[in-house]
């Protein structure tokens, strides 16, 4: 049996829910949606294409689950209370139990952060999945990337580079730890925290081309330089076991496991610290903002440390 566009929306898509804001849902040519008085809108956008952001094999469920996820996370990084979806999707064949998976997993995350799929698009063609997330934040507390400034600390939250060391595995045959393979297709986006971060931290950013280059990021717009203590990241058990350099290489240049790197004054640091305690969030200070531009980056005895930067950029590297 072939389901029609409509069926499918229908079908997998359109549900009940609560959330507020929602003036018109699915159904109509857009949907109206009605922020509160005095908040900045907070619009993010991400594809994923199978095959490049997420290996073909990958279940449907956590592809459903990504696809909000790493929007939520864009959200997470402004500061942004989500609220509303939209989703676009191409699809090369009505698979039924495909879309019952997708939309379990994507389901699953936004009911956790109350967001209402409002909209969307289903067409045909190689797999691709376009979501935009909406959210809301008080336009002078947003975490925007241009605000760091010398002297603030810069802290990252969990243990990055664990979904870089779990992608490498699964290229290479390996077999990968499940608790390395959740952080790389089940990523949670710091959401509470970020929101706790709003008017308290300065600049933040959500890590997902690699940590190193999304903190290149944050100085290139705020136009200052920075030393990191690359000892400082908190290393996860599953990069334990690896070579030092080979786990070093995950954590600097790994990404896609949407941790919140962000920068706040000395006096913000005990708020900060207790606000991560209260979202149950690891975060470690690993630098400090200075005037010069550049990047050094240290060892914990204070040596230099050369990295290879290499973030990741689609226009640059050809194969993933
Ligand atoms: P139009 O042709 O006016 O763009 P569509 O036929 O594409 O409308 O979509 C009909 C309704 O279903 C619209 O409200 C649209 O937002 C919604 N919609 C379409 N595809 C999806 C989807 N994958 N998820 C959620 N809503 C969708
Ligand atoms: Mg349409």
């Amino acid at each position: 049996m072939s389901l029609s566009e409509f069926d499918i929306i229908h079908r997998f898509f359109r549900r009940e829910h609560k959330v507020p804001g929602v003036t018109l849902g699915i159904g109509d040519d857009a949907a109206l949606l009605a922020p509160a008085a005095g908040m900045s809108l907070a619009v993010t956008v991400d594809t994923l294409v199978a095959g490049r952001h997420f290996p073909e094999q990958t279940d449907a469920a956590s592809i459903g689950y990504k696809a909000l996820a790493v929007n939520l996370s864009d959200l997470a990084a402004m500061g942004a209370q989500p609220g509303w979806a939209t989703l676009a999707l191409t699809l090369p064949d009505v698979n039924e139990d495909w879309l019952t998976g997708f939309a379990e997993g994507f389901f699953q995350l936004a009911d956790r952060f109350n967001v209402a799929l409002v909209g969307g698009d289903t067409t045909r063609g190689p797999l691709s999945i376009t979501v935009q997330a909406l959210g809301q934040v008080d336009t002078v507390h947003a975490l925007r990337r241009d605000a760091a400034k010398p002297g603030q600390h810069i802290f990252v939250t969990g243990t990055p580079g664990d979904a870089a060391c779990a992608l490498q595995q699964l290229r290479a045959g390996e077999s990968v730890a499940e608790e390395m393979l959740v952080r790389l297709n089940r990523p949670e986006p710091r959401v509470a925290f970020g929101q706790a971060l709003a008017g308290v931290a300065a600049a933040a950013i959500d890590v997902s081309d690699g940590l190193l280059a999304d903190i290149q990021h944050v100085l290139d717009a705020s136009r200052c330089g920075a030393q990191v203590n690359v000892d400082a990241i908190t290393r996860s058990r599953g990069l334990q076991v690896l070579d030092d350099e080979v786990a070093l290489a995950c954590q600097l240049n790994g990404g896609d496991d949407y941790e919140l790197c962000f920068t706040a004054d000395t006096d913000c640091v005990e708020q900060i610290y207790r606000a991560a305690e209260d979202c149950d969030l690891s975060i470690a200070e690993i630098g400090i903002i200075e005037p010069l531009s550049g990047m050094r980056c240290v060892r914990a005895d204070g040596s230099p440390y050369a990295p290879v930067i290499e973030g990741f950029d689609h226009f640059r590297k050809a194969d993933v």
